[in-house]
């Protein structure tokens, strides 16, 4: 079987060399190649021995997904429908800010946990993607913006706040984060590569231990009653509990605090009973709170909160001295924004070869750089 080295953290390449008879360091330049340079052609690898090239063509081949979509707002946001099979496509959204790049990455495509206020839930799950699916979406970023003219910069953080659960995907999401981090690739620091999750308590004692990076969580509610009901995974992993997993996850984690990710529904979780509950929570975690307008979708059951609204909630937040920042909504125009990203995602019921429109929601970030 020919291997597609975007599916290899570098410990992984470094056994493949081993196998190819090739020296642990050779693997460590072709990393570079591959991951700081964009080459995909063996050919082009100038430094490598022929032989070494050789083998390669033969054993290996450098895949990321295809491009199928590619559109930038005013504002500089640019996102990328990215297909990954025959059914299935992704979004990778890269939105740029003074002296940062981040890129909002996708993990799975769709996603069994159902929030009530996501469409990707809505839609179900599909699959996981795969290590060189996940590591390709940054790959295909920084292709990109090198080709772009003028003022793109390379990505310098990364959220893993696309499509999909990333704690329910570990397998090919460990190995894509040690290639973010990783000096010969990548090189992120591990305080700029943020996990976003809904509350999956294993995976996030299983993140700590083996691929420490910052921390998001979803929490959405100040209270089980409400969770459960926004956050299904709630019923599994309650509040109390995911608190305890946020403190454990702190003791190993880059940063010294975690971020609360926290949509606003106009009347549901929003009201000022809701801000004094969540500063009860709050003072449990060392932590920061990022309010989220939602973002509707078609058949959304929710509806944004007014400003007035929000900052009255902030507000309460931030006398009790806790950090707090309202994420702007960024690339409206090309369909980017949170709440407005679309994904081909097959239909699970019918199993159709045919693909639908998918809305995917996503939660551009200001996390902090
Ligand atoms: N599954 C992970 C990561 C992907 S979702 C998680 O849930 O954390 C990333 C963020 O977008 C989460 O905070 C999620 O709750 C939020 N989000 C989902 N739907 C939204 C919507 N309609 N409007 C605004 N934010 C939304
Ligand atoms: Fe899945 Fe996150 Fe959407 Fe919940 S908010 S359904 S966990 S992608």
């Amino acid at each position: 079987m020919i291997a597609n080295l975007l599916d290899f953290d570098p410990a992984a390449l470094e056994r493949l060399f081993a196998q190819l008879g090739e020296k642990p360091f050779r693997a460590r330049q072709v990393l570079r190649w591959i991951h700081q340079r964009g080459e995909a052609d063996f050919a082009r690898m100038s430094d490598l021995a022929k032989s070494l090239r050789d083998k390669l063509r033969e054993a290996a081949r450098v895949a990321a997904p295809a491009v199928v979509g590619d559109s930038v707002a005013a504002d500089g946001t640019r996102k990328w429908l990215l297909q990954v099979d025959g059914t299935n496509a992704v979004e990778a959204v890269y939105i740029p800010e003074a002296g940062r790049g981040t890129l909002c990455v996708s993990s799975q495509a769709g996603c069994m946990l159902d929030c009530a206020f996501c469409s990707t839930g809505k839609q179900g799950f599909n699959r996981n993607l795969s290590t060189a699916e996940i590591i390709g979406q940054l790959w295909i970023a920084n292709r990109e913006l090198r080709r772009a003219p003028g003022r793109a910069r390379a990505v310098t953080n990364v959220v893993m706040m696309g499509m999909g659960e990333p704690l329910l995907n570990l397998e090919q999401v460990i190995p894509a984060l040690r290639l973010m981090l990783d000096d010969h690739a990548y090189g992120l620091s591990r305080r700029r590569v943020t996990v976003s999750t809904s509350g999956v308590i294993p995976g996030m004692d299983r993140l700590r231990d083996e691929c420490p990076v910052a921390l998001a969580v979803s929490l959405h509610a100040p209270d089980d009653a409400l969770r459960d009901r926004l956050v299904p995974v709630n019923r599994k992993y309650p509040i109390r509990e995911l608190l305890a997993a946020c403190r454990r996850y702190l003791e190993e984690a880059p940063r010294d605090f975690v971020t609360f990710e926290y949509v606003m529904l106009e009347g549901v979780n929003d009201g000022e009973q809701c801000a004094h509950d969540l500063v009860a929570i709050a003072a449990q975690v060392p932590c920061k709170i990022n309010l989220i307008p939602f973002n509707p979708f078609p058949k959304a059951a929710f509806r944004r909160s007014e400003p007035a609204r929000i900052r009255r909630f902030a507000e309460i937040l931030q006398r009790a001295g806790i950090t707090v920042t309202t994420r702007k909504t960024r690339g409206d125009a090309i369909d980017a924004a949170c709440g407005q990203l679309a994904g081909d995602v097959a239909d699970r019921t019918r199993r159709s070869r045919s693909t639908r429109p998918a809305r995917k929601v996503h939660p551009l970030t200001e996390l902090p750089a």
